[in-house]
């Protein structure tokens, strides 16, 4: 995979990209990640890649050509076939105005070839990079930043981790929060995590025993794999319960996990 990032700060990327996972599957060639410099495709004196808004008002907005000629060096496939789908490419422009950005759009973009990412700043981008350059507009979150960097920085590190090889433990990615594939009742002994079928992951535990007196639930302790990967899964549903009760609709629950919920939601 290919990853372009389109800024006037370059340099905020330092760091970001260069620790952990993301360095590890740079360095094994998994992914090629490029942070281009916006103002070196402006052409004046001064480089100016931003200007005062028609119609008036607060702010200014980044210009449009910079953005569409530094995208046109990349060679990246016409508008037209990423829409389509026929190309696996997707030019993002960050926008708070954008879809939100979930960890389904995450597992989409995974399997892409190519992303560009586009960050704006200052009140925005002129609303043509949009319309016409960018297949998608994406946001991070219902908040306001002051730069698609930030953003940028986030759809990189959640999309790295999902390209097949980038975790030392493949499974770990899909039984994580959010993850949609139901959980497996094979029998086998538990691995670190169960599957989440979108609910929160459950709570982890590890050494030592007692911490200060707060012990590690017992069943984790039994050996018991089959009551261990209950606790789990009623844990899961406490959880998101408690946290993220817009997620439970969602989720794929089987009938165990439907009598968990009755059992949670009549001890609450
Ligand atoms: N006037 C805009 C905010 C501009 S903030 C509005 O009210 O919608 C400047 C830049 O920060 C945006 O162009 C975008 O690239 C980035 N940004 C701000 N909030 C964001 C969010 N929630 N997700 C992704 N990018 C965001």
């Amino acid at each position: 995979m290919k990853i372009d990032i389109i800024t006037i700060f370059p340099d905020f990327f330092r760091g970001p990209l260069d620790f952990g996972i993301i360095r590890r599957s740079r360095e094994a060639g998994l992914v090629e990640i490029e942070v281009h410099d916006l103002r070196a495709f402006a052409h004046d004196r001064h480089k100016t890649v931003d200007d005062r808004p028609f119609g008036g008002g607060e702010g200014m907005l980044l210009k449009p050509e910079p953005i569409f000629e530094c995208i046109e060096t990349l060679g990246v496939t016409s508008r037209e076939s990423r829409l389509n789908s026929s190309a696996q490419e997707a030019v993002v422009l960050l926008s708070a105005q954008g879809k939100r950005f979930t960890q389904e759009t995450a597992q989409e973009l995974s399997s892409m070839n190519r992303i560009v990412l586009i960050c704006g700043r200052y009140e925005g981008v002129d609303e043509r990079v949009g319309e016409h350059l960018a297949d998608r507009e994406l946001s991070i979150g219902d908040y306001v930043l002051s730069g698609g960097e930030l953003g940028a920085a986030v759809i990189v590190d959640t999309v790295v981790r999902l390209i097949p090889g980038a975790l030392g433990n493949e499974a770990s990615s899909r039984q994580e929060s959010f993850s949609s594939q139901p959980q497996s009742h094979t029998g086998e002994a538990p691995s670190s995590t169960c599957a989440s079928g979108g609910l929160l992951d459950y709570p982890h535990y590890t050494r030592p025993a007692d911490f200060r007196g707060w012990a590690v639930p017992e069943v984790l302790a039994s050996g018991n794999h089959e009551e261990i990967r209950r606790w789990r899964r009623r844990m899961a549903i406490e959880k998101t319960l408690r946290n993220r009760p817009d997620l439970i609709d969602e989720a794929v629950l089987d009938d165990e996990d439907k009598r968990l919920l009755m059992q949670v939601r009549g001890s609450c």
